[in-house]
């Protein structure tokens, strides 16, 4: 007697319950973009303790929606611009719900030529949107940050082999703080990575690198990679990317290019251009959990050459001999840390088929023309001032405040916070150059030029003089600032 067994019909219920759970959280436009709670509350509405019996599925659900669902951001919120939002489709999600229903594994050709082959096209599109030759490789990861990490690793056993004292980084102080992440799991200590000031647009420049590599080079040290930025979280900025692959290849250094969120804008026109260069670098990082609206997680690494990704990772193992591909018969497991992996690439593949790329296409070019729109209303507000250009979606503003940065960081951070009381939308903050900047991101395609409109407008007009609530409490905990400490002492 198999104690987990589901009957047929059974399945069938459970599964309708779920779908009309799931349809009626999605349709509610009441949802709020996020409800905070304290660990005291959540402590009391779910208490530890394993539960020795079985209990009712829907009582689970009942409290699953009571206890837990509304407890939580809503990323796909029209009026959710903070941070990066993560906005899924639901044939993306249904794509999840296969690939975990059938618990599909994507680790061997031979266990899975099928999903395989699905992973294998999910990359060409990739490699075809930013303009990479055929002969790249990519692997499905967590996310950006496992990307950054496979790619260094690669970088690493491609030029250097095991990790040594002399082999150094370069970042741009906008690098994301996985980059630093990365690097210290990889060994480097900080003395071992540059962290390079970016100039006043925080862009990377050329001569910056060159001349940190051109001196190390002299001292002894072994130059190994630059990570370029193609979309900074903090501002959007893209660094000059051409002109770095000119710098890296001359200096026989690999380009690696975090374009976690930014990538996918390549799928349009505008994108295209403003990523020239992309398809020059080492290796790219690409979220499809980000701006190709893929449920959470999805992260993807490219590497150009992509023989080189299997070189840096694949071990042969005895127990898996049977397991080994022939010709053309890739072995997902050996191009990167995970071996059990999961079928990420199903929902990419089910939504972009089911949609079309032109739907992405035009959902992408919408974010793009609404952070226009932003930029635009904030120009012509002489209530605003601009903290930073702004690229790819994100827009970085304030509140004209003439009484010094302290009391213009007091005033816009309660700004902050009282626009998500609103329940108009969520929008985060960071700092540039010491200053304080509101920052909007806009990417999710269920965002109207009403809620960037609103956003904004709030920001130019809502009273100043009430004390924050929550002050500060919406800057980002992915931002570089966060790694900074651990990176700082590198720095010229
Ligand atoms: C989001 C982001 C990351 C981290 O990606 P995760 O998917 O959160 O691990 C890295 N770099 C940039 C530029 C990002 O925007």
């Amino acid at each position: 007697m198999n104690p987990l067994a589901v009957d047929r019909e059974v399945m069938r219920a459970m599964g309708h319950r779920t779908v009309d759970l799931l349809v009626e959280l999605l349709a509610d436009a009441d949802r709020p973009p996020l409800r905070r709670a304290s660990a005291e509350e959540m402590a009391a509405r779910l208490p530890f303790g394993a539960p020795e019996a079985p209990q009712d599925f829907e009582a689970l659900l009942a409290q699953l929606q009571r206890d837990v669902l509304p407890f939580m951001s809503n990323s796909a919120h029209p009026g959710y611009m903070a941070f990066v939002p993560t906005c899924g489709t639901f044939p993306a999600a249904l794509g999840d719900f296969v690939a975990s229903a059938l618990s599909i594994y994507v680790g061997s050709w031979m266990e899975g030529p099928g999903p395989s082959r699905i992973e294998l096209v999910v990359h060409d599109w990739c490699k075809d949107w930013i303009g990479y030759p055929s002969e790249a490789a990519g692997v499905l990861v967590s996310g950006g940050s496992a990307a950054n990490l496979t790619a260094l690793a690669c970088a690493r056993e491609t030029l250097l082999g095991p990790m040594d004292d002399h082999a150094t980084l370069y970042v741009s102080d906008q690098a994301h703080a996985s980059v630093a992440r990365a690097a210290r799991v990889l060994g480097f200590r900080a003395d071992q990575v540059r962290v390079l000031p970016s100039d006043a647009d925080q862009r990377l420049q050329p001569e910056t690198v060159a001349t940190a590599i051109r001196a190390d080079a002299a001292a002894g040290h072994r130059p190994l990679a630059v990570v370029g930025a193609a979309g900074a979280t903090n501002t959007g900025a893209i660094d000059p990317l051409d002109a770095l692959a000119a710098v890296c290849r001359q200096h026989g250094v690999w380009l690696h290019v975090d374009a976690a969120y930014g990538g996918f804008a390549a799928l349009t026109e505008r994108g295209r251009r403003a990523l020239a260069g992309l398809e020059l670098a080492d290796s790219v990082t690409m979220d499809p959990h980000k701006w190709l609206y893929q449920p959470l997680e999805c992260g993807s690494l490219l590497v150009r050459q992509g023989h080189l990704l299997q070189r840096a990772f694949a071990i042969e193992q005895d127990y898996l001999s049977d397991a080994a591909g022939h010709d053309g018969e890739l072995n997902f497991g050996d191009l990167g840390l995970q071996l059990s992996r999961g079928f990420r690439a199903l929902k990419v593949w089910l939504s972009v088929s089911h949609f079309g790329v032109a739907a992405y296409r035009t959902a992408i070019d919408n974010a793009l023309d609404l952070a226009e729109l932003a930029r635009q209303r904030i120009a012509d507000d002489d209530r605003l001032e601009a903290i930073a250009p702004g690229e790819l979606g994100i827009t970085c503003f304030r509140r004209r405040v003439e009484a010094g940065e302290d009391e213009a960081a007091r005033v816009n951070a309660a700004l902050v916070a009282a626009y998500e009381a609103s329940g108009r939308g969520l929008v985060s903050s960071t700092r540039l150059d010491g200053r304080y900047a509101v920052r909007l991101c806009v990417l999710n395609h269920t965002t109207r030029a009403e809620d960037v409109e609103a956003a904004v407008d709030f920001f130019a007009s809502a009273p100043v003089d009430r004390p924050p609530p929550n002050a500060g409490g919406a800057r980002s905990p992915h931002m570089m600032d966060v790694a900074a400490g651990w990176l700082r002492p590198a720095s010229a």
